[in-house]
């Protein structure tokens, strides 16, 4: 049966008739992915790949023009990042794509069961400005190996790497296949009201309910990939060295701007003045080593536009107004965009430092004395996206991961917990909904169609059929 055209809303009828065209040819080729193998599938994926390895210089120029992202941080967060998902699904598709078998319980004895993988249909990628390549292309893969068609629309924020996402679609997809469509909040609340079969949204936990609002009036599937304050929890056990190299490393990549960034530390009070002191060793090694100034550096990327520079100048005066001291860096300059790696001590909890998400390169540290102190002021907010743990302890491992709930957790490490393609990639409560990446991505744009084949004839409940009699009821 043909599916209803759709009629485009009456507020600005041109975008929206563009809009409904562009959904309409891509609900209209969904049956002919559906119909693909394997092969057909990996084919246009490394058809992607390719891309991807003939345009890295093209992708490194647009980062930098965006927010002067340095190339090595871009060949790691968003090239190598993606290939290796495109690299993890190639070697799984075939595996992912075939029906998995189940058991029959007694009671069903004689009947065959499984579970076989169906794209959901079209989908909507809506990706965020912070990482614009590989949150973009990431879950593309991962739509596009369940078999989907797709919209993709990334942010507004960073132009340059819309466009060059726009000129990647058309170099590579079919337009019925993939569609990269530009544009703000105004596109976005547009596309928003087409019936999508699946959102996959990254982005933060406000406009997350603002596209999960709007799934609902179709009821499409979505996965929320949010954000939020992931806590570091430091203790004094911990090899402070290790920490500092990897809590610094971790903050101040993309200058702050991950979504899993530690986004404050907890250090048990008597290593804070040592934790401080190795950290500001590991800024001047990472971001300064010539003594020429962190602003000069060729490995420090810029906050990505006057308004987020205004938020953190604005979280940072006002820290330091509510009493805390910055014991490293501290320097602002709002012609560039530049905040330098800044780590404050004496932060009052409550200061709105505390309350925000910071997404940027300042770093909160707060004492604590027992872990039970640690975990009730990380389980006093919301859901975190990521936890990280610093001990040499085992018992003190066991309990910050038992008594703490996160998305994700990384022991003695930050961040490259999300660069492991076996692990699930995602949030709980405010820091998102559903799983992304590898196996677990595949399965977010895959309706797992459960299936039971009866022999003809046959039928285990056939005395459980009307009419009633008292022997059926004795059952
Ligand atoms: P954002 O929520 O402002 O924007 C994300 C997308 O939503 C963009 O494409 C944007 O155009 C669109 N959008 C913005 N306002 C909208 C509105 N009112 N209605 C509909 N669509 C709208 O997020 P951002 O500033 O691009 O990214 C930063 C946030 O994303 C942080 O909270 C960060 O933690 C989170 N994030 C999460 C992950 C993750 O994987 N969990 C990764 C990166 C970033």
């Amino acid at each position: 049966m043909a599916a209803a055209t759709l009629s485009a809303p009456e507020t600005s009828p041109v975008i929206s008739s563009e809009l409904c065209a562009a959904f309409e040819r891509l609900r209209a080729h969904t049956p002919v992915l559906r119909r693909e193998d394997a092969t057909a599938r990996a084919t246009r994926l490394r058809r992607l790949a390719a891309w991807i390895t003939g345009n890295r210089v093209a992708i490194q120029t647009a980062l930098y023009a965006d927010f002067r992202k340095p190339a090595a941080e871009t060949d790691l967060t968003e090239i190598w990042s993606t290939q290796a998902e495109i690299k993890h699904t190639l070697a799984h598709l075939r595996q992912w794509m075939k029906p998995r078998r189940v058991g029959t319980p007694l009671s069903l004895l004689g009947t065959t069961s499984w579970v076989q993988y169906e794209p959901k249909g079209v989908c909507l990628v809506m990706a965020p400005w912070n990482y614009p390549f590989y949150l973009a292309v990431g879950p593309l893969v991962s739509a596009l190996a369940a078999g989907n068609c797709c919209v993709l629309k990334p942010s507004e924020l960073t132009p340059h790497v819309a466009t060059l996402l726009r000129r990647l679609a058309e170099e590579v997809f079919d337009p019925a296949e993939v569609v990269v469509l530009e544009g703000g909040k105004d596109m976005a609340t547009e596309l928003l009201r087409l019936p999508f079969d699946h959102i996959f949204f990254t982005g933060s936990p406000e406009v997350g309910k603002i596209v999960m609002r709007a799934a609902a009036e179709h009821l499409s599937g979505v996965t929320l990939e949010l954000g939020g304050k992931s806590p570091a929890v430091v203790d004094a056990t911990a090899n402070l060295r290790d920490a500092a190299e990897k809590l610094v490393w971790g903050k101040f990549l993309n200058a702050g701007q991950t979504c899993v960034a530690p986004d404050y530390v907890l250090v048990q009070e008597p290593v804070q003045a040592e934790l401080v002191r190795e950290m500001e060793a590991v800024i001047r090694r990472n971001y300064n080593p010539a003594g020429a100034g962190v602003e000069n550096s060729e490995s420090f990327a810029r906050i990505v536009n006057q308004q987020h520079f205004n938020r953190l100048a604005g979280l940072l005066e006002d820290a330091q107004a509510t009493g805390a001291t910055v014991a490293v860096g501290g320097e602002v300059d709002g012609r560039q965009c530049f905040i330098a790696p800044t780590v404050l001590t004496q932060v009052a909890p409550d200061s709105r430092i505390m309350q925000e998400e910071i997404f940027g390169p300042l770093l909160p540290l707060v004492p604590f004395g027992t872990l039970s102190e640690a975990a009730d002021f990380i389980n006093a907010r919301p859901k975190p996206l990521a936890q990280y743990v610093f001990t040499r302890n085992a018992e003190n491992q066991r309990y910050l991961l038992d008594n703490v709930s996160a998305g994700g957790a990384a022991v003695n490490e930050t961040i490259v917990h999300l660069g492991h393609s076996e692990l699930p990639f995602g949030g709980v409560g405010n820091s998102g909904v559903g799983k992304a990446h590898g196996h677990y991505g595949f399965l977010a744009f895959s309706n797992e169609k459960a299936v039971l084949r009866q022999r003809i004839g046959r039928t285990s409940i056939k005395l459980l059929y009307p009419p009633y009699t008292p022997k059926v009821r004795r059952m």
